[in-house]
């Protein structure tokens, strides 16, 4: 994309160099094609409003144009609470988003407005293709659903000690390094896959196994013993109920928190609009449902083991 802007930006500064008036009248053809697209939009929007019109082709297509320009808007500006916090835009969301509705597309773009409206539709709201605080709301929800329901603390007997190449502290205490065993055979077999995909480009040993040096995918922290929970909260009491939460999936063994890049973990939109983009992220937001991983959307480090 920056490419072409550059490109197009080069050109039309050599053709004013050389035909100034000409570029100038180039400028009001395209401000003037400009208004007869807006204008010819809002015909077709004013008249599919007509009774008996119908829902044609072409409406829906000019509907899927303005959504995307109110989807430009609202990814950045949205105003939405989560956790008894006030959030601004859904962009950090567009990797989630984008699979649930099955898009690859742009989230500014029509295609995407056409695939927040057929998700709409199946989820019995107004397939409108505006993704508003409704239609996230119910996609918070349906993630929320997916995640792990029983949050029965895991006994000593389902819990295995985690080699300290697994962690991404290469301090990490013992007593810190349990997993559940079904969810610890699941991430190897995840992290296995992850390694073979080469477009990753995730540094492994000979073994198949990450790295020394590798921090992607490491687990940061897995089973928490309530008491240990008790103590976070304490260190840090304004976390909200989106941070540490006081049932928290960690008591399972089944909720780790991996490394997906910038800050381990750090809820602050900065460092997590760094998450969702890297490769890594984006792989899990894809792949790690196959391996019984499921995301807690709000933090892009934390998968649950839903199998
Ligand atoms: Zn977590």
């Amino acid at each position: 994309m920056p490419k072409l802007v550059h490109s197009h930006f080069r050109a039309s500064r050599s053709l004013r160099a050389r035909r100034p008036r000409s570029q100038q009248i180039t400028g009001m053809a395209n401000t003037a094609a400009l208004s007869l697209f807006v204008a010819s939009l809002f015909g077709v929007l004013a008249f599919s409003t007509l009774p008996g019109s119908g829902q044609s082709k072409q409406t829906s297509k000019s509907t899927n144009v303005s959504a995307a320009v109110t989807n430009t808007q609202l990814r950045n500006d949205l105003n939405w609470i989560f956790g008894g916090k006030p959030q601004r835009g859904w962009y950090l969301y567009t990797p989630l988003i984008n699979r649930l509705i099955n898009n690859k597309s742009d989230s500014g773009s029509p295609q995407f407005a056409s695939a927040v409206a057929r998700w709409q539709q199946k989820a019995g709201l107004k397939p409108a293709g505006i993704l508003d605080d409704e239609t996230l709301y119910a996609m918070i929800k349906a993630w929320q659903e997916a995640r792990l329901k029983d949050r029965t603390p895991a006994t000593p007997d389902q819990l295995l000690l985690a080699p300290i190449s697994d962690f991404y502290d290469p301090t990490r205490a013992e007593e810190l390094r349990q997993v559940e065993r079904k969810t610890y055979a699941a991430y190897k077999r995840m992290v296995a896959a992850a390694i073979a995909d080469h477009s990753l480009g995730l540094a492994h040993t000979s073994r198949g196994e990450l790295a020394p040096g590798e921090k992607y995918l490491k687990i940061i922290s897995a089973f928490r013993s309530r008491e240990y929970q008790d103590k976070l909260r304490r260190e840090s009491p304004n976390s909200g109920t989106a941070g540490l939460a006081v049932n928290s999936p960690h008591f399972t063994g089944r909720a780790l928190d991996v490394y997906v890049g910038g800050e381990p973990v750090d809820t602050r939109d900065s460092n997590r609009a760094l998450q969702v983009q890297t490769r890594v992220y984006q792989w899990l937001v894809r792949n790690a449902e196959r391996y019984g991983f499921r995301p807690y959307c709000y933090e892009p480090w934390h998968w649950e083991f839903v199998k």
